[in-house]
């Protein structure tokens, strides 16, 4: 297990210049240019650890295409925006978004260990929005006087940028409240910094006397290697359950094989999958977006060819919706 603490350097470490990734991975140099200026609206930020595991000389691979800045990024295209799920509508203020029945979700942080060219939080306002700011008193306040919230949602950014110290303050409070029955942490940490899976934090989730949901980010099998899964299994021996969500992205996961991959293997890291997310309709990202015709298509043969719990949800995120929209046939999230 990687000593507690050591996480913090190998982030600090993190590459976030382009001519040192392009370099690394013997790529064109011509490269470099194009991701300079769109590191300048979204910077490059990516864990040695990751970039290790992307093939060299390779512009295309799978890994690389979802952290390497473009020039494509910096086209502006109709219908791409910078708030496309509506999140600056459903503030409930201090950090706290409630758009769903009986799930609050906390903005925790800004803070992420990559940064993912397709976010759709590329743009969202964390500094005034992150519920660290008030020292969780005015997230925690607010979900007192919130009897019907079963579930909490940790998101951000990656609430494992946080360190163990003060996501235990934020449980503490947590903890105190009588109607929550479970925690879910949403987190590309074990996937791109499994590091962070350490003593420290195994200690903390082992102290937590919620039940625990861990949903996990990864697109592609290249991205789940040994040090993956053994993280991915100390997670699993705290008693959590374990699930995965994928953004359908172009170039990078968009065929059945790729699809049916990484489902085989999340489910021997033991994760299931759980969402295959439409992309987010959000600036800078349209060079990564799916056709819904085709994204219903490469589902379909999905499901045809793995058992039904390796199949993940399609879903799309719908402002104003009270719940992820199914894509499906015949279902209104079809309609572009
Ligand atoms: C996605 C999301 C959830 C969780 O939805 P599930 O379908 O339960 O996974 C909750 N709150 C918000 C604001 C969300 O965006
Ligand atoms: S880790 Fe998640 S929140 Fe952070 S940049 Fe990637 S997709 Fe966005």
């Amino acid at each position: 297990m990687p000593p507690t603490g050591h996480w913090q350097q190998l982030l600090a470490d993190a590459l976030s210049d382009p001519r040192e990734l392009c370099s690394l991975l013997a790529l064109d140099p011509d490269l470099v240019l194009p991701a300079i200026q769109a590191a300048r609206g979204f910077a490059l930020r990516v864990p040695r650890g990751y970039v290790a595991r992307m093939r060299p000389g390779d512009p295309k691979d799978p890994l690389l295409l979802q952290v390497l800045p473009v020039g494509a990024e910096l086209v502006a295209v109709d219908g791409y925006l910078t708030d496309p799920v509506g999140d600056m509508d459903s503030r409930a203020g201090s950090g706290l978004l409630q758009k769903y029945a009986g799930r609050a979700l906390l903005v925790t942080t800004g803070a992420c260990a990559v940064h993912c060219r397709y976010c759709f939080r590329r743009h969202f306002p964390y500094g005034q929005e992150s519920a660290l700011h008030g020292g969780w008193q005015p997230a925690l306040a607010q979900l007192r006087a919130a009897p019907d919230i079963h579930e909490v949602i940790l998101s951000g950014g990656d609430p494992w940028s946080l360190s163990d110290r003060r996501l235990r303050q934020l449980t503490d409070g947590l903890q105190e409240l009588p109607q929550l029955r479970r925690l879910r942490i949403h987190t590309r940490y074990p996937v791109v910094l499994p590091e962070r899976v350490d003593a420290g934090l195994l200690a903390w989730l082992g102290e937590l006397k919620l039940q625990i949901v861990i949903v996990i980010h990864a697109n592609h099998a290249n991205e789940i290697d040994a040090s993956v899964r053994e993280a991915c299994a100390r997670l699993a021996g705290t008693g959590a359950t374990l699930l995965n969500q994928s953004v359908l992205l172009a170039q990078i996961n968009d065929d059945v094989d790729t699809l049916a991959q990484l489902s085989e293997a999340l489910f021997a890291a033991k994760v299931l999958p759980y969402y295959l997310h439409m992309l987010d309709k959000v600036r800078g990202a349209a060079h990564f977006d799916i056709d819904t015709k085709r994204a219903l298509a490469l589902h379909q043969e999905l499901a045809a060819r793995l058992p039904g719990y390796l199949v993940p949800r399609l879903v799309r995120e719908v402002a104003g919706a009270n719940a992820k929209t199914p894509v499906g046939p015949n279902l209104p999230g079809t309609l572009d």
